[in-house]
């Protein structure tokens, strides 16, 4: 049995993540002349959600503590739904999972309520390959706030649309589990993001109705939102690039605590099919702890990472100058 293998990438590997990085962006740019039209709908929305949310804030201290807990237990695990399964499984196809894993990580990514996994991927797939640019839906050339919510809020930018039916879903097409999910996704997004975690708290320790839709569903939903949209916004803000000074993703070490070790964003655009999606795997990423776990229970397999040759290589020849091989090659 090979189901806990961890896989080292080509040089294949490097030079196609350097394509993506270096040529495709400069090819497109940003026209900072387009103006962007406002989808109100959306941007309303967002902000009741928003208004809800904080709300739910103050809910918090006239609920049971157990309501509090509850919320955590769904944000963690609605989260990781988001980090392992939309991010890491189904858009990079950094490891491999048994069925019984793909389809919790379906539910747990229904809860987070980001779109279904098919939509959610799509973009995403889209994000890398265009980084930054104006085939990039939440491109970070557009400001900070565009690329955390307001893309979301905003009518598509024309490179987006006709570059996302470039972007290779064939691999989600033949995954029965996620066509399901997007054919099915209102009911399954009533079912797990709204009636579960509401019902649970009432049922089980008594909860009002209405601490539990502020607490369980407005308050979390927006937090792992955020923290979510933080991966798009501050970490192609904030923090050194060691690997790749050409690029906006950077290290953030803020936006790796609060998701869940998504943060090391310099890296993971540098080697987008690294499970670990760092260079330090389990440094702040519960994330990679989770998948490591996963493995050796044999729920997750066929692991694949980068050898430290590939990112030693890389580091010398794009990276800022901030990684400590940079430091010793330059002394
Ligand atoms: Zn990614
Ligand atoms: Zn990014």
């Amino acid at each position: 049995m090979c189901m806990t293998t961890e896989m080292t990438t080509t040089e294949d590997d490097t030079k196609r993540s350097s394509d993506t990085h270096m040529k495709l962006p400069a090819e497109i740019g940003t026209d900072y002349t387009f103006k962007r039209k406002i989808v109100w709908f959306n941007a309303i929305g967002f902000l009741l959600l928003h208004l809800c949310g904080l709300y739910g804030v103050y809910r918090v201290f006239y609920a049971n503590a157990a309501t509090f807990l509850w919320m955590g237990v769904l944000a963690l695990a609605s989260g990781e739904g988001v980090t392992i399964g939309a991010h890491r499984l189904f858009s990079h196809k950094s490891f491999k999972a048994t069925l019984a894993l793909r389809m919790l990580l379906v539910i747990l990514q229904t809860i987070a309520g980001q779109n279904c996994l098919y939509i959610w991927v799509r973009d995403h797939r889209q994000h890398h390959k265009y980084s930054d640019t104006d085939a990039d839906p939440h491109n970070a050339y557009r400001g900070f706030f565009f690329s955390h919510v307001g893309w979301l809020m905003s009518r598509k930018h024309p490179a987006v649309i006709s570059k996302g039916k470039t972007i290779d879903m064939s691999d989600l097409e033949a995954d029965w589990i996620v066509m399901l999910q997007k054919k099915y996704y209102k009911p399954l997004y009533v079912v797990f993001a709204l009636a579960l975690p509401i019902f649970v708290p009432v049922y089980f320790w008594n909860e009002t109705w209405w601490n539990s839709l502020f607490i369980s569903y407005f308050l979390r939903y927006i937090v792992v939102l955020n923290i979510t949209w933080l991966v798009n916004s501050a970490a192609h803000f904030y923090g050194m690039k060691p690997y790749d000074s050409t690029m906006r993703p950077s290290e953030c070490m803020t936006v790796s605590i609060l998701s869940q070790g998504e943060g090391w964003h310099n890296y993971h655009h540098t080697f987008p099919w690294d499970y670990r999606a760092a260079e330090f795997g389990t440094r702040v990423s519960l994330t990679t702890l989770t998948i490591d776990a996963l493995a050796m229970l044999g729920f997750a397999y066929d692991l694949r990472t980068t050898s430290k040759k590939i990112i030693q290589q890389r580091v010398l020849r794009t990276g800022d100058g901030s990684h400590p091989i940079s430091k010793s090659a330059a002394t």
